[in-house]
């Protein structure tokens, strides 16, 4: 990666700005089709890649550590590899408006590829003299002539007050997204944004772009999909994502053990995503993003690895890695270390604590603030749950179907509707009544057992499922 080199952007086109938000192509550009394929598809990997990686690890991978690492031809650095960028991104994106769901997955992850690529190519003062090159209307914060101004409300989310940092401005309607975060400052109609921060606007202005350019996209699609040689492209690309998705699962089938428990704080990682229900998903994913849980959401989670079969030492190994960043190993050994090892029996008056059912789960207080624990399902607002389950690569008749279970407040069978969505051909034996019974059918299934053959008996064993709910006949053994 090349060193960074500050931009003389003033006075220069848009075109000129070397990473294009994407609307700009080379004139008479003609390219292989079996070329244009690969780079799709390779395209495709990568955002994959992306939509497992914790944002702030996206970054670092790019600069230095193999773990997303953008294929040769996509650098920017040169015209033609530019060119390359443009093209498999436009044409994943004809592929991939078939749904509002395939849309908000396709801009997520190319928002954050964007913004990554960014950081590990440019310092911060040249993204803010790209943002005005892109319009946005960003004034530099001067203290003497803003005097009514409190810049430590500016700063109020930071835990690292750097008192020389530049802060800049902008109004309010050119930053909505990061006031819903309500992390930034807000005065008299104008957003408050430090430096560091900047990134994040970009992210913002390039998902406001993006969904402008997809419902063009999408209002044409047709026209474009009747095109003989986008057609080839879509079939191979359609080929090669079953292939993947193959061979992805029966990579995963290889890596359960055959007691399906979690053995080492490697596992955690593995499996999280694919066979926690989402409650524990959910946690999972905040520490990755926070490096840190709350008092509840740590018992809950810790509870449940527990009874995945995850040993002490891992659990502690576990915590401690994810936290790292920011608590040093004294203070996570002062801290936190002694409420795991309670949680496991070891401290204290050494109980052998049970993992939390569903509905001790759903009867907890609701989360606050930072905290992250109970069930989604009852937690989260209608609007908010349909977003995570955006993300969660589901069919979207299933989300219709978990959500109408939210809206009857029938939380346990929108669990069981999420597990038939993540294993369509499985029964989802123990879902919505024990988290640890959902994670083991879901490891079993993926092994492939627990197949339903869903043209005799599904509907009574579905049956079975309600009547199990309704009568909460499982749970888990003592650990
Ligand atoms: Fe978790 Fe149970 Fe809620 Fe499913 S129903 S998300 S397993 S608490």
């Amino acid at each position: 990666m090349s060193a960074k080199k500050p931009l003389n952007l003033v006075n220069k086109s848009l075109s000129d700005i070397p990473p294009t938000f994407y609307d700009k192509i080379g004139d008479n550009l003609t390219m292989d089709l079996t070329k244009l394929t690969s780079l799709v598809i390779e395209r495709y990997k990568l955002l994959k890649k992306i939509e497992s990686t914790p944002e702030d690890e996206i970054k670092d991978s790019i600069k230095k550590k193999p773990i997303i690492s953008i294929p040769s031809d996509l650098f920017w650095d040169n015209q033609e590899n530019i060119n390359n960028d443009i093209a498999s991104h436009f044409l994943l994106a004809v592929i991939m408006c078939k749904t509002e769901q395939e849309i908000r997955w396709f801009i997520r992850q190319e928002s954050s590829l964007y913004k990554s690529r960014l950081e590990s190519k440019y310092n911060k003062y040249d993204m803010y003299k790209i943002l005005l090159e892109l319009g946005m209307n960003l004034t530099l914060f001067e203290k003497n002539k803003n005097q009514d101004v409190d810049i430590n409300k500016i700063r109020f989310n930071k835990k690292d007050k750097n008192s020389n940092e530049k802060i800049y401005f902008c109004r309010f309607e050119d930053a909505i997204n990061l006031i819903a975060k309500k992390e930034y400052y807000l005065y008299k109609g104008n957003v408050y944004i430090l430096e560091e921060d900047l990134p994040k606007l970009f992210k913002v202005v390039f998902e406001q772009k993006q969904e402008k350019v997809m419902a063009k996209i999408r209002a044409n699609s047709e026209n474009i999909k009747r095109d003989r040689r986008i057609k080839e492209i879509i079939l191979s690309f359609e080929r090669e994502k079953e292939l993947l998705n193959n061979l992805e699962a029966a990579k995963l089938a290889k890596e359960v053990p055959n007691d399906e428990k979690l053995r080492t704080l490697l596992d955690v990682d593995i499996f999280a995503e694919r066979c926690f229900p989402l409650c524990m998903n959910l946690i999972q994913r905040h520490i990755n993003k926070y490096s840190h849980l709350m008092h509840f959401g740590r018992l809950q989670y810790t509870l449940f690895l527990k009874g995945a079969g995850l040993p002490v030492d891992e659990a502690l190994k576990f915590f401690q890695k994810k936290y790292e960043k920011k608590t040093p190993l004294d203070k996570f050994e002062k801290e936190y270390a002694y409420n795991i090892r309670h949680s496991y029996g070891l401290e204290g008056k050494r109980m052998n604590y049970n993992p939390f059912n569903c509905e001790k789960i759903l009867n907890m207080n609701s989360p606050m603030g930072q905290e992250c624990h109970g069930c989604p399902f009852k937690t989260y607002s209608a609007e908010n749950l349909r977003k995570i389950l955006e993300t969660c690569n589901l069919n979207p008749v299933i989300i219709e179907e978990i959500m109408n279970k939210k809206k009857t407040n029938e939380f346990q069978l929108a669990c069981v509707k999420y597990f038939e969505g993540k294993f369509p051909r499985v029964l989802g034996q123990g879902a919505g009544i024990h988290p640890n019974k959902y994670f083991t059918t879901a490891m079993r299934s993926i092994k492939g057992f627990n197949k339903a053959n869903k043209n005799n008996d599904n509907a009574d064993k579905t049956d079975e499922i309600i009547n199990d709910i309704i009568n909460d006949k499982m749970d888990i053994e003592d650990n």
